[in-house]
């Protein structure tokens, strides 16, 4: 019988490596991905994506339809939200990605993003998962706050059995019982999830913790633990987020992440040379 991710395992994949424009994850690489909670106007868009941009950052995210817990919460632009992520990313050469919240949106993404998120809370929704895997464009399918990676990679299985290869698993944090972070990061099962499959690992601190002041030791981290790279949530004038404002870093703090990702890498990689010259 086969397992029941035959394909998510990976081992039958020519490579490890998932496009989203000019942006590869799995290929070795660390690829950060910046970007606001919400997509709220063009001033911020053209902000976010310019830092993003000098930073050396990989990609562009942006919610322009926000799965709130509350419906009295600023809920997304909606679909008047495409075309200014698009606009942004395109002017400085970023590749995009934003999340669908229900098939009838899906027309507009094409065209308009990169790659499609797939968030927690729709982690098992099939006709989403099938319907967004027929678009053809990648997919950041990110953990359930209460699925196990089991159920994780099940879920990437719907989108694979579409013909669709390009995933990308993501750890946003599962739910605990300590108020003291907004959910518990599960780096360890971030980790296993790469015992488990070839499909690429990223991990996003934002949602994970709630607290922007864990967003850069938790990037690092991940990047010196072999994770494929993060997602983190940026805005030009984080207090004033209309959504996860708390979680929300600023511009020059991402620039201090994505260089000082490069110096673990560096380290890291000096490290190994040195082992292999000693
Ligand atoms: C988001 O990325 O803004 C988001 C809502 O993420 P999650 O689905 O992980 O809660
Ligand atoms: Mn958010």
């Amino acid at each position: 019988m086969p397992s029941s991710y035959t394909l998510a395992r990976g081992h039958l994949r020519k490579t490890r490596t998932v496009s989203a424009g000019s942006a590869r994850f799995g290929d070795g690489g660390f690829t950060l991905i910046g970007g606001p909670c919400s997509i709220e106007d063009e001033v911020q868009m053209e902000s976010v994506a310019a830092a993003v941009a000098s930073a050396g950052g990989a990609m562009l995210r942006g919610g322009a339809y926000k799965p709130r817990t509350s419906p009295y919460d600023f809920q997304g632009l909606g679909d008047a939200a495409l075309p200014l992520i698009a606009a942004a990313a395109r002017r400085h050469a970023l590749p995009s990605v934003v999340e669908a919240l229900a098939e009838t949106q899906l027309p507009l993404f094409a065209g308009c993003v990169d790659m499609i998120q797939i968030g927690a809370r729709n982690m098992q929704n099939v006709p989403l998962l099938r319907a967004a895997a027929r678009t053809g464009l990648p997919i950041l399918l990110k953990r359930g706050p209460a699925a196990t990676l089991d159920e994780l990679l099940c879920a990437a299985e719907y989108v694979l059995l579409e013909g669709n290869e390009n995933v990308v698993l993501c750890e946003r944090g599962i739910r605990g019982f300590d108020p003291a972070t907004r959910n518990v990061c599960d780096l360890g099962g971030a980790l296993r999830l790469k015992e488990l499959t070839q499909l690429p690992v990223i991990l996003d601190p934002s949602h994970a913790t709630g607290r922007r002041t864990l967003v850069e030791p938790l990037v690092l981290a991940a990047a010196a633990a072999g994770l494929d790279g993060a997602i983190v949530e940026v805005h030009p004038d984080p207090e004033r987020s209309k959504s996860d404002a708390a979680q929300a870093i600023d511009l020059a703090t991402f620039a201090r992440i994505a260089a000082r990702v490069r110096a673990v890498r560096a380290a890291l990689a000096g490290e190994e040379a040195y082992a292999v010259a000693g």
